[in-house]
């Protein structure tokens, strides 16, 4: 199918964010085109992740069940030298979802409700009214300029549209190495004599996370990330391919999922998603967790609110930078962005941390990783010898539990300024607001 010239609009990426939102909009009447680079069939990815159950009854989508389902349970989180691990008890509040099932379920939602899906169809740049600083399309590879009264970036981190708008604008264009949690995750058969179970997390090592998992039936799940922006890191596919070589008895030589790296953003979101006639939604307006990389709750809160204040706009033939407004703030203000600009802070604190001082924050329980990862119940107090030495290192570690409780003051300054997100866009309250926030950080 060749898509028209013009449409009510355009969404561009086929994720979570982007088929949620074109599903909305479509449901409200109005034309829809979703652009998707991949074909349908590639869509999701071939593993389960976690996702938070209260958002499906937020954002009105049914739960997910049989196929779309793995396994949960409880983690062992150990320090960077894993000496110290404490046990976290599944509370049963996320489910493991099968991303491509899911993806495809989405999908689907979006075309039953009307909106145009062509797959296999590259977004190359925005189309723009430059002196009215508006945008007002896309340029598809081999297809050509389609117009629409509003586009939407749900491309990823990468961020196609928001990367390429062609005038001065309060939407951060680029994603700093910094700020991106490189992952690696491969998947791999079993061995059936192989009884081990568990998920063991690694916190703190290599600036980053990995971690081995046996709890879904006949799998063994590798991962590894690391914070990007820090020099002579171990990139995370040889972190894995050490983890392989550990647990090597207990899988096959072949990876049947996964095998590639791929980027997620982490610092608090962009401080503003919209223009005139421009939303961006997702990784694309960095709306995931800033310490794990957790994202697919927050993009679709964010798709569920921009698609609110879309269709009031739509509605009214107003898609000026002003009327978008609200979806910035009802994001900004909302409880998970409070939360996650907190961690924000937390994170640029960790960042500056040895791994030996990372090493103590979680033996100690002063960071509660448990708690940090998902609301997860602890067990097993740590042992009394493991006490008795923490304590002795901990009259060492005093400058550093000044640093970490000025860290947490400022942590939860950041969370009481997305409060006051402005009401109303004005270069100038904005920009205080901008101020504001920056102040949280460490200069
Ligand atoms: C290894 C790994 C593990 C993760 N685990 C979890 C987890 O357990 N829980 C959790 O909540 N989150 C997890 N995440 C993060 C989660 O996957 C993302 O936050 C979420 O998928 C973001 O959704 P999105 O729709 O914004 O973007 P994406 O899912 O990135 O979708 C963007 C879409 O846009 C398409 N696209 C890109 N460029 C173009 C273009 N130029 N033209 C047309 N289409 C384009 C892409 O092909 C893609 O389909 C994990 C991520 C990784 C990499």
């Amino acid at each position: 199918m060749i898509p028209k010239s013009k449409y009510d609009v355009i969404v561009v990426g086929a994720g979570v964010a982007g088929c949620l939102f074109s599903r909305n909009l479509a449901r409200a009447g109005f034309s829809v085109c979703l652009f998707e680079k991949k074909a349908e069939s590639e869509l999701g990815y071939k593993w389960w992740d976690s996702v938070i159950k209260t958002v499906f009854d937020e954002v009105s989508l049914s739960h997910p069940s049989g196929e779309e389902l793995y396994e949960t349970g409880n983690i062992h989180f150990y320090s960077p030298s894993r000496e110290f691990s404490v046990f976290a008890r599944d509370t049963g509040k996320t489910y493991a979802v099968n991303r491509r099932k899911f993806g495809q379920r989405l999908l689907q939602e979006a075309i039953d409700a009307g909106a145009e899906f062509h797959e296999m169809s590259e977004v190359l740049e925005p189309e723009a009214d430059v002196v009215n600083k508006k945008i007002i399309g896309v340029t598809v590879k081999g297809i050509g300029p389609v117009c629409a009264d509003l586009t939407v970036d749900c491309s990823g981190l990468k961020g196609i549209i928001r990367s390429q708008i062609p005038f001065e604008t309060e939407i951060s264009k680029d994603i700093v190495d910094k700020d991106i949690f490189h992952t690696y995750r491969e998947i791999r058969r079993k061995r059936a004599d192989y009884t081990d179970e568990r998920f063991i997390v690694c916190f703190g090592k290599d600036r980053g996370m990995n971690w081995v998992s046996f709890r879904q039936e006949g799998l063994v799940d590798f991962f590894a990330g690391r914070m990007g922006g820090q020099e002579n890191c171990k990139p995370s596919r040889e972190t894995v391919a050490e983890l392989v070589e550990k647990f090597k008895y207990g899988c096959d030589a072949e990876i049947i999922a996964g095998g590639f790296e791929e980027g997620i953003p982490v610092r608090r979101p962009l401080d503003s998603f919209v223009e005139n006639s421009l939303m961006v939604i997702g990784n694309a307006a960095c709306q995931c967790h800033p310490v794990f990389g957790a994202g697919i709750a927050s993009s679709l809160y964010g798709a569920h609110i921009a698609s609110d204040t879309a269709i009031q706009a739509l509605e009214r033939k107003v898609t000026t930078k002003e009327k978008l407004w609200a979806y910035n703030v009802k994001y900004h203000r909302s409880e998970l962005n409070q939360a996650f600009t907190f961690f924000d802070v937390i994170r640029e604190f960790v960042l500056r941390l040895s791994e030996s001082q990372i090493e103590f924050l979680l033996a100690s329980r002063i960071v509660d990783i448990g708690e940090v990862w998902g609301k997860k119940e602890l067990q097993t107090p740590r042992g009394f010898n493991s006490a008795i030495k923490l304590l002795l290192k901990g009259k060492k570690r005093l400058p550093l539990m000044l640093k970490l409780k000025k860290c947490l003051k400022r942590a939860d300054r950041a969370r009481g300024t997305c409060t006051e997100y402005p009401i109303r866009y004005t270069p100038e309250t904005f920009s205080e607001w901008r101020k504001k926030i920056k102040s949280c950080y460490i200069k």
